[in-house]
């Protein structure tokens, strides 16, 4: 059998019987969504004021081990993002910069989001399409979760491995 400790965390309780997971190994794509990898990732979304200045978000950052934020206004309305990409572009841009600029200056307003039930492939195409690597997960006005490129790959390379080794055992009996 497949212990528990080897099997991904899937979020909620995995409906499926022992031969159709083994049928879902065998033939389909991942069945995972967005909610799926919050589940595993956990929900917490790191965010700073329009107002704070690029200095406190790089430290932010740090703190957190991320590549991006939420920028949310006094009210906790979303506003934009801002990832590591636009500090390196501000730099770029103006290499004598003592970095005065704010969150707000550097932010992508025009933000990209995913609801709980945006399955995996999608969460893809979206970041591909879009050529960024980060996803709110909004469910209604409240922001459930970030997504990253690599939360996703790191999610589904454990379901795959879980899936071979489900596999493995079907061969060996
Ligand atoms: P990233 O690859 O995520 O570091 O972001 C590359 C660029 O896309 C930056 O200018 C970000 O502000 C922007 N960006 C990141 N995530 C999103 C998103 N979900 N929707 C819209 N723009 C985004």
């Amino acid at each position: 059998m497949v212990s528990k400790k080897n099997a991904p965390h899937f979020g909620h309780e995995n409906p499926h019987t022992h031969s159709q997971s083994v049928e879902a190994a065998v033939t389909g794509p991942s069945k995972a969504t967005a909610e799926t990898i919050l589940a595993s990732k956990g929900h917490d979304v790191i965010a700073v004021r329009p107002t704070d200045s690029i200095h406190r978000v790089t430290e932010v950052m740090k703190e957190h081990g991320i590549g991006s934020v939420v920028v949310k206004d006094q009210n906790g309305h979303m506003v934009g993002i801002l990832t590591e990409r636009d500090i390196v572009r501000g730099f770029a841009d103006e290499p004598d910069n003592t970095f005065d600029e704010t969150a707000g200056d550097l932010m992508t307003t025009k933000v990209v989001t995913a609801s709980p039930d945006t399955p995996l492939l999608e969460l893809l195409h979206r970041m591909t399409e879009g050529r960024f690597r980060h996803i709110p997960v909004l469910d209604g006005d409240h922001i459930a979760g970030m997504i990253s490129i690599g939360d996703v790959v790191k999610f589904r390379l454990r379901e795959l491995e879980y899936e071979t080794l489900k596999l493995k055992q079907m061969i060996v009996g």
